[in-house]
Parts: C-alpha cells; sequence; structure tokens
C-alpha cells in the first residue's frame, strides 16, 4: 500500500459513510477500478516498459506510428509531453474577436469558394463559416482536400490568428478539429495539449490515448524525490505534475509541474555526475614529481615567454598530476589562446616520470600538424614523437603498436585510431584530448581505459557558460585560459552578399599582392566528405582562373596523406598563397602567416564553428581580414552574421550560438555527452540546475550509496540509467 494510489484509496475510503446508497455504490466501483489496475501495475514487474501496442486502443498500426515518435513503451507515451496547449477553457464568439489574437471557435462550414493567387497560382480555398453571433471566412492555400474532409454543415474547431480585412475577420490556414457532442469533454472546455504528431495520427487520437492511460495509471507513477526536497523547494508529486503537464488545470499549475519535471531531472544527472566525480576521486594515480628538468628545458627554448593564464594553468594542472588522483580537467580557452604549449608540458612532466602519454585529436590533419611542431621540439630533449592515423600503411602502424605495446615509445599523437582494439600501451599515465567537444564521451573513455587511471586533460575552445560546463562536464574540473598571447591584432570581419562575390576576390588579390596568404573556404556540406570534395574541387578549378598569377593549394578530407603534407607545407611556408579548403581546417590549424580569410556560403555554419574557422587567421603579426559570402535573403542569417561580424569574442559568440540553437545543436546531439533533456531548457533553468547540483553533493554526502529508505527510487533510477546508457568514465 505504497504511493500515491493508496491515498486515493483512503480517500475515497473515508468519504464512504458519509454517502447514501447511489454514492457508495459508485466509490465502491471506483475503489474496485484503482485496486483492478494495481493488481495489473504490481504483478507486472516491467508494467511501465510494456511495449505501446499492448496498451488498450493502440494494436499493432497505431504502434507503428508511435514508434516514429520515438515512443515504444507506456512510459514513452506518459512521458511524451506536449509541445504546446490551446486554451480552450472559454471558446471565444466571432462577435467578440479582437484582430491579432489566437483563438478557437467552434463554427460551421457554411460554403465554399475557390481560387488561385495572383502571381503564383496557388489554390485558394475559402470557406464562408459562421457561429450564431455572426460569420466569418476560413482560408487555407493549397489545401483543397480540406473541402472534403469538411462538408458544408460540418461543425468544426479552427484555431489561429484573427485579422481582419476590410470589414470581415479572417484565418489563414487554421488547425481543425471535428468533434462529437460525447467528445467534447474531453477536447474543449480546459486547456488542451497540442502533440508533436506523425502522417496518420491526429491531436484528437493522441489526446485521447493519453488521457485514457493517465487516468488509469498515472497514480502509480512511482515519486522519485525525496520528501524532504520535495518540500525544500515546494514541488508537485511527481503524478499529478505528469497529469498536469499532459492536462493543466491552469497554465499556472503546468508551470509548477515543469517546474518538478525539471528538477528531477536535473537533479538525476547531477547525482549521476557528482557520483562519477567522486568515484575518480576515490581512485589511485600515479603521483607525477612535478620538479621537472625536460620541461625547463623546453620553456628555455621556446621563442615565446607564457602567458600568464597559461602560467597559472601549469600551476593546476601540476598539482593535478602530484595529487595521487587522475586528473580529470577540461581546459578552455579561445582559439589561439596557447593549449597546446600546456598539453606539451603536460607530456613531458609523464615522460619524465616514466609513463607514456596518447594525445588524440579530431582530424588526420591536425595530428600531423602537432607532430610537426612537437618533434623538433621534443627530439633534442631525447623524446621519440609517434603519429598514429588512419592513412599509414600498414607496416609503419605495426611498428607504432609495438612500439606502444613494449612501452619504447612515450609520446604518441593520433586520430581516433588511438581507439582502435589493437591499440595497447605499456603504461599509459597521461591522455589529452584537443577539441573535446569534437568527441563523444564513450570515445573519450576508451583511450583512457587504455591506462591504468591515467589522468585526463580535455582541450575545448568552445568557451561555456560555467553553469552549462557544469550540466556537461560535471565531473570534471575546469580551467580556463583567458587571454591570448601579447600582440595578437583583432581580426576585421566584413559581411558580403553572394552577389558581390567579384569584390570580395578583387580585395582578396590587393591583400595577396601586398604578401599576404588567404584560406578560401567552401561551402559545408554536412552529408558526404566526398559531395563536399568534389564542390571544393570545382571551387579550386575557378579560383584558378579568378586568380591566374598566384599558385593555389587544395585541401580537403580526400586527400592522400603525403599530397596533403606537402600541400600544408608549401602553404605554410608561402609557396601556396590561396589554400582552398573544406571544413578539415576548422580546428586547431596553426600558419601564422596566413592573415585572409574568405568563408564561402557563411550562413550555412553555425556562429562558433565560424569562430574556429577565423581562429585560423589573426595568429600573426600582420592584422587579419575575414570576408563572409553569404546568402543574406534570410533575416535570421542576417542577424547571425552581424552578431559574429561585430565581434571577436569568442564567449559571447558561444552565448548567443546557443541562445539561437539551444544546447542539443549546439553540442552537437547526445552523441557528444549531453545527457538525456527532455524538457529541461538551460537558458531558462540555469538556476534550477546550479540548485540540483547543490543537493546532488547533499544527498550523497549523507548517503554516498544510495541506501537510506528515501533515496531508493534514486537508486534504482541510476542503476538502470547506467544500464542503458553505459555512463562511463
Ligand atoms: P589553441 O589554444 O587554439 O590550440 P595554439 O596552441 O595552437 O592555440 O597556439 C596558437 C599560437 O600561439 C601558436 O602558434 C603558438 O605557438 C602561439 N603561442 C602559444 N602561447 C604563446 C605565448 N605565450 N606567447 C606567444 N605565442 C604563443
Ligand atoms: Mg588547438
Amino acid at each position: 500500500w505504497k504511493g500515491f494510489w493508496s491515498t486515493k484509496v483512503l480517500e475515497l475510503i473515508s468519504n464512504y459513510s458519509s454517502k447514501n446508497f447511489e454514492e457508495r455504490k459508485k466509490i465502491i466501483s471506483e475503489i474496485y477500478g484503482i485496486i483492478n489496475s494495481a493488481l495489473e501495475v504490481y504483478s507486472n514487474e516491467d508494467f511501465w516498459n510494456k511495449p505501446i501496442q499492448y496498451i488498450k486502443g493502440v494494436g499493432p498500426k497505431r504502434a507503428k506510428l508511435l514508434n516514429k515518435l520515438d515512443i515504444k513503451s507506456l512510459r514513452d507515451l506518459l512521458y511524451y509531453f506536449p509541445r504546446d496547449y490551446d486554451d480552450r477553457s472559454k471558446l471565444k464568439k466571432i462577435a467578440q474577436l479582437i484582430p491579432g489574437e489566437k483563438v478557437t471557435l467552434k463554427v460551421k462550414i457554411l460554403g465554399y469558394e475557390e481560387s488561385r493567387t495572383p502571381y503564383k497560382g496557388i489554390p485558394v480555398l475559402r470557406a464562408k463559416v459562421s457561429d450564431d453571433t455572426s460569420y466569418m471566412y476560413a482560408i487555407w492555400y493549397n489545401q483543397r482536400f480540406i473541402k472534403q474532409n469538411l462538408p458544408v454543415g460540418t461543425e468544426v474547431l479552427i484555431s489561429g490568428e484573427v485579422k481582419k480585412i476590410l470589414r470581415n475577420f479572417e484565418m489563414e490556414n487554421p488547425e481543425y478539429e471535428i468533434l462529437e457532442e460525447k467528445e467534447e469533454t474531453l477536447h474543449v472546455g480546459r486547456i488542451v495539449p497540442i502533440y508533436s504528431l506523425t502522417q496518420g495520427l491526429s491531436q484528437k487520437i493522441m489526446r485521447q490515448l493519453i488521457y485514457d492511460v493517465i487516468t488509469q495509471y498515472s497514480i502509480f507513477i512511482e515519486d522519485t524525490l525525496p520528501e524532504k526536497i520535495k518540500q525544500k523547494y515546494n514541488l508537485m508529486d511527481k503524478p499529478i505534475s505528469v497529469v498536469e503537464k499532459h492536462f493543466p488545470t491552469s497554465f499556472l499549475l503546468m508551470g509548477s509541474a515543469t517546474k518538478r519535471l525539471v528538477f528531477e531531472e536535473l537533479l538525476f544527472m547531477q547525482l549521476t555526475l557528482v557520483q562519477k566525480k567522486k568515484e575518480i576521486e576515490s581512485l589511485s594515480a600515479p603521483i607525477f614529481n612535478t620538479e621537472s628538468q625536460l620541461v625547463k628545458k623546453f620553456l628555455d627554448k621556446l621563442s615565446f615567454k607564457l602567458t600568464s593564464a597559461q602560467e597559472k594553468v601549469w600551476e593546476e594542472i601540476k598539482s593535478d598530476l602530484s595529487s595521487g588522483k587522475p586528473m580529470h580537467r577540461l581546459l578552455q580557452g579561445d582559439v589561439g589562446s596557447g593549449k597546446t604549449v600546456v598539453a606539451a608540458m603536460a607530456i613531458l612532466l609523464a615522460v619524465e616520470n616514466g609513463y607514456q602519454s596518447a594525445f588524440m585529436v579530431p582530424t588526420e590533419i591536425l595530428a600531423e600538424q602537432h607532430y610537426n611542431r612537437l618533434k623538433p621540439l621534443f627530439e633534442p630533449l631525447g623524446i621519440r614523437v609517434g603519429l598514429l592515423i588512419g592513412s599509414l600503411s600498414k607496416k609503419e602502424k605495426l611498428s607504432i603498436l609495438e612500439e606502444l605495446n613494449q612501452g619504447d615509445l612515450f609520446v604518441v599523437i593520433g586520430t581516433h585510431a588511438l581507439i582502435q582494439e589493437e591499440v595497447k600501451f605499456k603504461n599509459l599515465g597521461l591522455v589529452i584530448i584537443d577539441e573535446q567537444h569534437k568527441f563523444g564521451v564513450i570515445q573519450r573513455s576508451n583511450l583512457w581505459k587504455k591506462g591504468k587511471n591515467p589522468h585526463l586533460l580535455v582541450m575545448t575552445a568552445t568557451p561555456i557558460p560555467r553553469t552549462l560546463a557544469l550540466t556537461i562536464y560535471g565531473e570534471l574540473d575546469i580551467s580556463i585560459i583567458d587571454t591570448l598571447p601579447p600582440g595578437r591584432k583583432p581580426v576585421s570581419t566584413y559581411l558580403f552578399s553572394t552577389s558581390e562575390r567579384k569584390k570580395v576576390y578583387s580585395l582578396v588579390e590587393k591583400e595577396i599582392l601586398s604578401g599576404k596568404q588567404a584560406y578560401i573556404v567552401c561551402p559545408l556540406i554536412e552529408e558526404s566528405e566526398k559531395l563536399e570534395a568534389e564542390s571544393a574541387s570545382k571551387l579550386y578549378e575557378k579560383l584558378k582562373k579568378v586568380f591566374p598569377n598566384f599558385n593555389i593549394g587544395l585541401i580537403h578530407g580526400l586527400i592522400p596523406k603525403d599530397e596533403r603534407t606537402r600541400i600544408m607545407e608549401d602553404f605554410r611556408n608561402g609557396k601556396i598563397q590561396i589554400l582552398v579548403a573544406t571544413t578539415v581546417i576548422e580546428v586547431g590549424i596553426d600558419v601564422p602567416n596566413a592573415s585572409i580569410m574568405v568563408v564561402e556560403d557563411a550562413h550555412r555554419f553555425g556562429l562558433a564553428q565560424l569562430h574556429q574557422l577565423r581562429g585560423r587567421i589573426g595568429r600573426g603579426e600582420t592584422p587579419s581580414v575575414c570576408f563572409l559570402i553569404a546568402n543574406l535573403n534570410r533575416e535570421e542569417a542576417r542577424e547571425r552574421l552581424k552578431v559574429f561580424v561585430s565581434t571577436n569574442d569568442g564567449f559571447l559568440i558561444a552565448n548567443k550560438d546557443l541562445e539561437i540553437r539551444g544546447p542539443g545543436e549546439f553540442f552537437g546531439t547526445r552523441q557528444h555527452g549531453l545527457p538525456d533533456l527532455h524538457l529541461t531548457d538551460l537558458t531558462r533553468d540555469l538556476r534550477i540546475l546550479e540548485i540540483a547540483r547543490k543537493e546532488a553533493f547533499e544527498i550523497l554526502k549523507e548517503d554516498a550509496n544510495l541506501e537510506k529508505e528515501e533515496n531508493i527510487p534514486i537508486k534504482r533510477w541510476i542503476i538502470k540509467e547506467k544500464k542503458e546508457k553505459t555512463l562511463v568514465l
């Protein structure tokens, strides 16, 4: 007799004696219904995972449609929350309409007129409709079939924005729903949910389905939050919150329901992350002696001094490496802030302490760059550096693998090739992951697992707000390089429409004649590397004609390794003046002489990505210029790109990008380690996130293994989540 449903039964029983015969009969049958459902729920261990097709009113055909919406089980259906609501608690009459308002009306179809729009000839269906107060028009474009769905005389609900044209009200492309009288109790006279649908499902069906499931089962939903927390933050009981989220009695209560559900989502996520953090802290790792000769020699040979920000971060890293616990640190620093040097120093420390290091980066071209940079700095110190990428010959690869396995090679730089099964280390003590946002959690973890609790440093140029960092990297400590090396000049950025391409080219020509070098970045084609390469080749051929007097190079993902190395080398030493490139150069590439960049189809890129690209220039002493060529027809694109032109501040740009695209998109989906957040809107719910994090620490402090009675539901959830998602380090 635990849970919300038993309270409900007790309530019914306590009223029983004061009722008359008829009412008692009703109460008994209600209790009977509840007990029956309880039997169903509690006699099936896996009740909530019951496949959707076995639910009353579904069946195989509808199940298929629901599957398309990712609704596979009863649980999925319960948690398939509305995308919007329509307030039908009081339906308006036509005579009361105010122009511009969004309303739902119940009207009768009086007749149709068909025509076409004057210019494009789009079919127009114009219906005269009325209620008992007046008449108006509903207009549908390109949807003549509606005439069949709503024959003259039909009574129908229409929703949309009303406009006043001359003397009559009109509604363009209204949503509509036909209701029989007996259906009205559910679909009218209340705030009704609007769900995301798929072809073949209607709002009506979906609403009914969810309504039925909720009425029957919602009281059996287990309340997962400890009573203490619910009281402290004034949070609803879970069963009520689920009901209110679907069928709100008021928008106020719907808000509280959302808050409750978001809180739970964030608390659970933070619990997992905090637990993970504690797990890491309980491990022991190699203790590095941080008094280092190698680092000192390395710094002596550099042509620059570390910035104070780099110094500070280095201290933080050293303290991790000598702590005896595995370092788990995220290093943030804007493009060009000098993260690589710090990583190199950590590697040297590992070597000096007798451990191997692996440095993983997302592209081959970046791996080669790091390799070519570090090799001449490391070799004089007697340290060999290995490169492990997919395009090595079999022989080269085998020899590296052998050396890593034997422990003869201490430093390896590579791509995803590093996480392949056959790569084995003798004693991996340090893992560094560059441009970590390009990797998934699993990939990070797979490399980490190749050592025995090695130290981990992940680096990113995507500066994100601290609170947000907590959601995604909640188990990591964070270091920030917040200043650029001295002498950097901000890049000037200019925006051009596609019709101004010639002008851009002549500006580029002028700059190159004055001795500079340029990147010309091709349009982004996400679907396939092959298509992207083809389009890059085309642009390359075209540009050879536009700039017949310059040396032009081409680089994309499918250029063979040796040629790629030669081209990058020629670009670095100035033999090539213009490098036509795909987004392979997006991350990490560092050629200080290059100071011009042209980005084609700039509107297709996300802001953070553009910022990364632009980070390729502005690395040397000469002032740099970035030209964006974009289709500016769309307001949204114009606005976005204007923000980009107006600032070089990566933090500001990231925030803007986040605001525009939302966290999921921004981080490139779940695959990249963003936990499942269905209801949370991180731009809105940051405050809840902070509280949830605090509570997560509290809960685990008092009950590290979640053994207390009140925490059992949480524990169950975490175990289940771990099983499903293999949440690993
Ligand atoms: P990112 O943080 O984007 O990875 P890099 O590590 O590629 O940046 O560094 C960008 C450039 O700045 C490199 O050419 C590097 O040699 C140079 N650099 C790094 N630190 C300093 C410094 N303290 N002073 C001057 N130049 C520096
Ligand atoms: Mg870098």
